[in-house]
């Protein structure tokens, strides 16, 4: 093993090929090739399998990350895959888009030591694009049926995960979601660029073939209640994300061209699948020969700027009130929306929608500077006094989501919420406030990422399925 491992000395660290900004600026393919066989094989073999794997516990799935490269590395691609899929629910998903320089590849003791990290998730993304490429990945076949079911409400992350590990264990499973389709924000929120959506559509199909019932255009609290889900089913889980935007207050903040981030990118999504779109294909939300601006700094502003690219924008500006090293989004993406030709104001704040005639035409923002630390030791952007506008004819709102109020939505006010509108769990369990009912992901957490969605989806499905044993054997012994 030592001679195929610990290959850093000699072997860089590359990523796959990535398309040229003047190509992949005109279409919403993804812009990462996939590593040729090659390749996957070289940059896997670069790990020094450590005997404290940092990477891992840098996973918020504790991936078994030293094990699947050297498997790779050594060409046993069905045992990488089996290994990796044993933890993740859909690993080429996550190796696509994980923040990874921030998660696992950030604290690779390589990296740590400048040789530059291993390429965690793009090798992990290769292991299983190749395992579906080679037919390993079938539908579920349970070794036993169980009677009892569990309702999921969501087809994001969250609600798909912990309905195939229930699936895993026998139980009879049905997701409701809202929209038409499953996938939550990965279907209707993640761009194309990102996460080709034949990819996800994929993972929904071999839940559907595993015998998981999908109940879509199904939106809890209004078509059916949270109390008939309960009679229905023995557990039921919550996993409806957040989506209550965040609205910019600021004067002329209502004018027309100012949309909230989520309805633009959905828009879009819907576009590529071939939907019809009033308010696209009427040009509302298609920033098509527009000068666009976008107010914000997180993952959601940068697939809007890329997007407006994309739509062909004459030009696109993101506005963020704090510096570039402060930004919560993901480093990468900023680099790949700079390449494509995204123009960054930090240290930027919007004052005011400037508008004619309640139509906006720019934007008044307030340069800023980082002042003291505040109680979390982070700086507080404050204003300079000093102020600029940038033209716009279209204002793309990013500013981040929160939970909806749920208790009113589902009519159920005995389900506990904090003070920010997220589920109360007990995280020993995932249980909500309310016996049999569970809650997992973005509801949860507030706005936080896929591998965190994945990971409670899990976490509340062993739950439930330990609750739910529990009572097939308490009825048991009633009967006997
Ligand atoms: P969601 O994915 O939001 O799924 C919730 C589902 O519940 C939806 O399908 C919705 O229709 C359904 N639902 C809601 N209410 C009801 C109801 N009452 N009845 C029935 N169904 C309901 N994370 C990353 O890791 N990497 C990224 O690059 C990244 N990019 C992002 C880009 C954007 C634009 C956004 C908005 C988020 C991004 N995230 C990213 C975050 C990530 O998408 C979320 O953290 C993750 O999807 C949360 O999963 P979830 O299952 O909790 O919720
Ligand atoms: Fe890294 Fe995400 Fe994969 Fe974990 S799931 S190994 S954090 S890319
Ligand atoms: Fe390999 Fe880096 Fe993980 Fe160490 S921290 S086991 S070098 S991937």
């Amino acid at each position: 093993m030592a001679e195929r491992m610990l290959q850093f000395i000699h072997v860089p660290r590359t990523m796959p090929d990535k398309r040229g900004a003047k190509q992949r600026a005109t279409d919403f393919a993804e812009i990462y090739d996939a590593f040729a066989a090659d390749a996957a094989k070289a940059q896997a073999s670069r790990c020094s399998q450590c005997g404290v794997p940092f990477c891992q516990q840098g996973c918020p799935l504790q991936n078994n990350i030293p094990d699947w490269l050297r498997l790779a590395a050594e060409g046993r691609l069905e045992e990488a895959w089996r290994v990796s899929s044993s933890t993740n629910n859909m690993p080429e998903i996550c190796g696509r888009i994980c923040p990874q320089d921030r998660l696992c590849e950030g604290i690779c003791t390589i990296e740590q030591s400048g040789h530059g990290t291993v390429t965690i998730g793009s090798i992990e993304k290769y292991i299983t694009d190749n395992a579906w490429a080679e037919g390993w990945v079938e539908p579920i076949k349970p070794m036993r049926e169980r009677k009892q079911s569990a309702g999921i409400i969501g087809a994001g992350p969250a609600g798909l995960a912990a309905a195939e590990q229930l699936r895993r264990k026998g139980y009879q499973v049905t997701v409701y979601d809202a929209y038409d389709r499953g996938g939550g924000l990965l279907t209707y929120g993640i761009p194309g660029f990102k996460l080709e959506k034949d990819i996800v559509e994929r993972r929904i199909k071999r839940l559907q073939d595993s015998g998981i019932k999908f109940k879509f255009n199904t939106r809890v609290g209004k078509k059916v209640t949270l109390q008939k889900l309960r009679d229905t089913h023995d557990t039921v889980l919550i996993a409806t994300g957040v989506y209550a935007a965040k609205d910019l207050k600021c004067p002329g903040s209502g004018a027309d061209g100012v949309h909230a981030a989520l309805d633009y990118l959905t828009a879009s999504n819907r576009k590529g699948f071939g939907d019809a779109v009033a308010e696209f294909d009427v040009g509302t939300l298609d920033a098509n020969d527009k000068r666009v601006v976008v107010i914000g700094g997180g993952d959601t502003a940068m697939d809007c700027v890329r997007t407006a690219i994309r739509q062909g924008a004459k030009a696109v500006t993101c506005l963020y009130r704090r510096d570039r090293a402060n930004m919560p989004g993901s480093q990468r993406e900023v680099q790949n929306a700079e390449e494509e030709g995204v123009k960054f104001e930090w240290l930027a704040s919007p004052e005011a929608i400037l508008d004619t005639k309640g139509k906006a035409k720019g934007v008044r923002a307030a340069r800023m500077k980082l002042g003291e630390p505040d109680a979390s030791g982070r700086q507080s952007p404050v204003k300079t006094g000093e102020t600029f506008n940038v033209k716009a004819d279209m204002v793309i709102k990013a500013l981040g989501f929160d939970p909806e109020d749920l208790p009113a939505l589902f009519d159920e006010p005995a389900l506990s919420v904090n003070r920010w509108g997220a589920v109360k769990v007990d995280y020993s369990t995932m249980e909500t406030s309310l016996p049999g009912v569970y809650a997992a992901g973005d509801i949860v957490r507030g706005a936080s990422l896929v591998v965190w969605g994945i990971k409670d989806g899990r976490d509340a499905a062993e739950a439930m399925h330990q609750a739910m044993k529990q009572d097939a054997r308490a009825s048991k012994v009633a009967a006997e």
